[in-house]
């Protein structure tokens, strides 16, 4: 049960996308953010410690794994983990284009 006076109680909802009213909505995506591995600081660097996107995807759509795995069910495709993400490591991609 979520208490929204209990700051790890608040932060554990948003982390965890959940099927709401409108089912999985990832079907909405024009574009989808794929990580390059090859670029991502915590592939390239075992000891780094980033996990940007993480924080910033406003969907809690992505993973704090190494390297991040983003949940394309729920991904709404709005770019922001891809303009936060400081080693360039994600590009936002056509959704047609993608298998
Ligand atoms: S595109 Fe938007 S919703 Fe999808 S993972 Fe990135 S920040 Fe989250
Ligand atoms: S923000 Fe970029 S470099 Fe940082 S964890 Fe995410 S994909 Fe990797």
């Amino acid at each position: 049960m979520v208490n929204s006076r209990d700051p790890k109680s608040t932060i554990a909802a948003v982390q965890h996308p959940t099927v709401g009213e409108a089912g999985k909505t990832g079907t909405w995506r024009t574009f989808r953010p794929v990580i390059d591995e090859n670029k991502c600081i915590l592939v390239t660097s075992p000891k780094a410690r980033c996990h940007t996107c993480w924080m910033f995807c406003p969907e809690g759509n992505i993973s704090k794994t190494r390297p991040p795995r983003v949940n394309y069910d729920y991904c709404k495709g709005c770019g922001i983990c891809a303009q936060s993400c400081p080693h360039d490591a994600i590009a936002m991609r056509k959704e047609e284009d993608e298998p």
